[in-house]
């Protein structure tokens, strides 16, 4: 999700800090902006979920729709690029960094209020705590989130879910600013939610707040007692303990009826266990792929776009990836349409 492409536009830094997209002067811009909420060369290996990325030159943690807003607004004018972020639980960044500003949606908006069925979140809240919030108040229809591990921003944008639901069907309105700092607030009917897809993806609002309309459960003990199912069954089938993004390629329905979810069509040609560099597809679920401690992005992207490739000329059906990529230039997009040199070996 970019503002523009042109970078590089507004860089001229003085070796300082976040010297390789910005001078000292546009820090103190953003810091103006957004007090206590700038930092500056931020290495992306250690913030991010999959432990992978170089230095993000500038990182801003807005605290409000408001600092969105004016944040927005600025970035629109200056023409620089900008990406957003929630908890990187999606993303793979680049090993060059990030050149772009990069906002992050996190704590500072992670705020839930239950009116009735009704529940009004910031974007930057953590979405298993608001599943649980919302079981102990007695409201049904996002058990299955309760395990993923991710912001609401991010969720919605997705369009993630489990179980094979989505949180989209639950939500009422969403408020985003767009990438001149408007704020609009859309009905869930005009998000464009499909499977793991939204309009978030494409038109570059960042989400602010989210509306959900849940309903009421029958039964809170038979809904603590789901989710808690839900999340040991998790813990049986992902792994748990190196780095990773969760399921890197879609479900697809072809597929799925000729030849079963993706995990099981890799398992099949024989990728589990598979690795280049330190990226290797994971013993326990082969549509995971984890870092085992020194993976660079270019491995995992080596690995995607093999396992892509061979699924393809097997079943015929081109995978989709959920997993998204972070290039240094801010640009957001599929790991497949990174140009990678040929492997030294072929
Ligand atoms: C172990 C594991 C298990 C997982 N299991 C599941 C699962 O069962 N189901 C599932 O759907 N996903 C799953 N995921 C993937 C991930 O958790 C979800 O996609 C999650 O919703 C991403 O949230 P995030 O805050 O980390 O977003 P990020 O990864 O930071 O961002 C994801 C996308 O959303 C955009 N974005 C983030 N915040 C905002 C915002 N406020 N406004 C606009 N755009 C925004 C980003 O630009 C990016 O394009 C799993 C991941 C892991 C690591």
């Amino acid at each position: 999700m970019t503002a523009t492409p042109d970078v590089l536009a507004d860089t001229g830094g003085d070796g300082a800090i976040g010297s390789r997209l910005a001078g000292a002067g546009l820090v103190r811009d953003l810091q103006r902006i957004v007090p206590m909420g700038v930092a500056t060369d931020v290495p992306l290996r250690r913030i991010s979920r999959w432990r992978i990325g170089g230095p993000a030159d500038v990182l801003v943690r807005p605290h409000s729709v408001d600092d969105i807003a004016r944040l927005r607004r600025f970035l629109h004018r200056r023409g620089i690029a900008h990406v957003v972020i929630g908890s990187t639980s999606n993303l793979l960044f680049d090993d060059a960094g990030l050149r772009a500003v990069c906002i992050q949606i996190g704590a500072p908006l992670a705020y839930a209020a239950i009116t009735g069925t009704r529940v009004t979140a910031g974007s930057g809240v953590w979405v298993p705590c608001l599943a649980r919030r919302v079981m102990q108040a007695g409201l049904s229809g996002i058990a299955h989130v309760c395990g993923i591990p991710g912001t609401l921003g991010g969720l919605v944008c997705m369009n993630g879910g489990s179980q094979r639901q989505c949180i989209g069907t639950v939500v009422d309105s969403v408020t985003s600013v767009a990438v001149t700092g408007e704020v609009h607030r859309r009905p869930g009917r005009a998000c464009g939610f499909g499977y793991r897809q939204s309009v978030f993806q494409d038109n570059g609002e960042v989400i602010a707040e989210v509306v959900l309309e849940l309903g009421v459960a029958a039964d809170r003990a038979a809904l603590r007692r789901e989710m808690l199912q839900i999340l040991a069954s998790r813990r049986r089938k992902f792994p748990q303990k190196q780095p990773n993004c969760g399921s890197v390629f879609k479900s697809n329905p072809a597929l799925y009826d000729k030849f079963g979810p993706p995990g099981a069509v890799i398992e099949t040609l024989g990728f589990k266990g598979r690795s280049i560099g330190g990226a290797r597809v994971s013993e326990t679920h082969a549509n995971f792929i984890v870092n085992e401690g020194d993976a660079t992005a270019r491995d995992v992207l080596r690995l995607i776009q093999e396992i892509h490739r061979a699924v393809l000329a097997h079943t015929a059906h081109a995978m989709d990836v959920e997993v998204r990529f972070v290039r240094q230039d801010g640009h957001v997009g599929t790991p497949l349409d990174m140009k990678l040199p040929l492997p030294i070996s072929l």
